[in-house]
């Protein structure tokens, strides 16, 4: 950690000293060369990680900006949308299309399950008319820490003609996602999940097919229009002031990333997923997800009732200065959620697990103390033994 506190939220992530650094920088025009080659560095960038040789804009915003920007670009007021919900974040997507004017079909998977794949196919077939405009889906749902298996999904369902929309504001560059091989229609992204930089950037990917969309669709936008973002980034400008320091630090956390290479930093990631997951059940306690369905980049708990989550976190808050996010709506108080995106480091997860040990004896959880660390601890000695330092 970079920080006084271990952060371990599934966002906002820790921020590298590197990046920290880069976006200290003094700003520049934001309609000078300078600029210019900034922000065509940087959305080349970005289009690697998404690996998409197809369209990208950057937008001022949290992540819930870039799912509506998806909304109003690219679904017109009446068309009907087929919303995938898997968690909290399934449903904002479902609620933004509604907001603005689609006909929402939800379809609601249990808390903790992934979606059924075969079911979203069936549904798409039954529409043979093909009245069902676009398709939403998360791809890693943060509330939970479940992911949907998208390749398939998207390979089972492709005669259908809807454009498939992914929110991968928590899973781009913590868990594979290849846009354009996996024909893939819009992606949004975020920039405080596994990019390493703080809140403020939204990523837009989106297909060829879905800008002949746009081109006729009749929602209402302004900032979010990606026809004006086209022609600004065309002259190597934005139509609004970007946030020059973000852009800074996007750079060099596409550096970052592009040193470490993306098939080495999905791999980081699903061993902090195993590693951690294996610690936690030697506890003894309960996975909320299956582990062919477990999120490389968050892993939810059970607490025991009589703990009760949020006391536990409080515990861990007020006594070693460590953050880990609770539960949301009827989750709230149930579960735990240790992210581990993005800059994360072995030992700091180590540290964690240990505090958690301490957090749970403390309360009277019936724990042989060590068990979880030792499990980790075998796994690192086992998956890393040359890296342990660097991370
Ligand atoms: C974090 C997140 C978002 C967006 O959240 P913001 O708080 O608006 O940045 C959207 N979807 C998922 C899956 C997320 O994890």
């Amino acid at each position: 950690m970079t920080g006084d506190q271990y952060l371990l939220l599934p966002g906002p992530t820790p921020i590298p000293e590197r990046i920290i650094r880069a976006m200290g920088k003094s700003l520049i025009n934001h309609r000078g060369p300078e600029f210019r080659e900034l922000l065509l560095e940087v959305t080349e960038g970005v289009k690697q990680v998404y690996q998409t040789n197809q369209n990208l804009l950057i937008y001022p915003s949290s992540g819930s900006g870039g799912l509506e920007a998806a909304v109003v670009n690219f679904i017109s007021p009446g068309d009907k949308v087929l919303a995938i919900s898997i968690g909290a974040f399934g449903d904002r997507f479902a609620t933004i299309a509604e907001k603005f004017g689609a006909r929402v079909e939800k379809m609601n998977f249990p808390w903790g399950q992934a979606a059924d794949a075969q079911a979203i196919k069936t549904r798409l077939d039954e529409d043979k008319n093909g009245e069902i405009k676009a398709v939403l889906i998360t791809h890693n749902e943060t509330s939970t820490g479940v992911f949907n298996d998208i390749k398939s999904i998207r390979e089972l369902t492709a005669n259908h003609p809807a454009l498939f929309i992914v929110d991968a504001v928590s899973s781009l560059a913590a868990l594979e996602l290849k846009m354009d091989e996996w024909n893939l229609d819009v992606v949004v992204s975020g920039s405080q999940k596994a990019f390493m930089i703080p809140p403020g950037l939204s990523f837009l990917a989106f297909s060829d097919r879905a800008l002949t969309v746009h081109q006729h669709s009749t929602n209402c936008r302004f900032y979010w229009d990606v026809t004006q973002g086209l022609k600004y980034l065309e002259k190597g400008q934005t139509h609004f002031t970007p946030p020059i320091s973000l852009y800074y630090g996007l750079r060099e956390a596409v550096n970052m990333m592009q040193e470490e290479g993306l098939e080495k930093i999905v791999l980081r990631h699903r061993q902090y997923r195993d590693m951690v997951r294996s610690s936690v059940k030697a506890m003894g306690l309960k996975l909320v997800a299956a582990d062919e369905s477990a999120s490389t980049a968050v892993t939810s708990v059970y607490v025991p009732e009589s703990i009760g989550a949020n006391q536990l976190r409080q515990y861990l808050y007020e006594h070693m200065n460590i953050i880990i996010a609770g539960g949301q709506q009827q989750m709230d108080d149930v579960i735990i959620r240790i992210g581990h995106l993005g800059y994360v480091r072995n030992l700091d997860l180590l540290a964690v697990l240990a505090a958690l040990e301490m957090g749970l004896l403390k309360m009277g959880y019936e724990l042989e103390m060590g068990v979880g660390v030792k499990k980790a601890q075998e796994y690192l000695l086992q998956k890393l033994p040359d890296n342990l330092e660097r991370r």
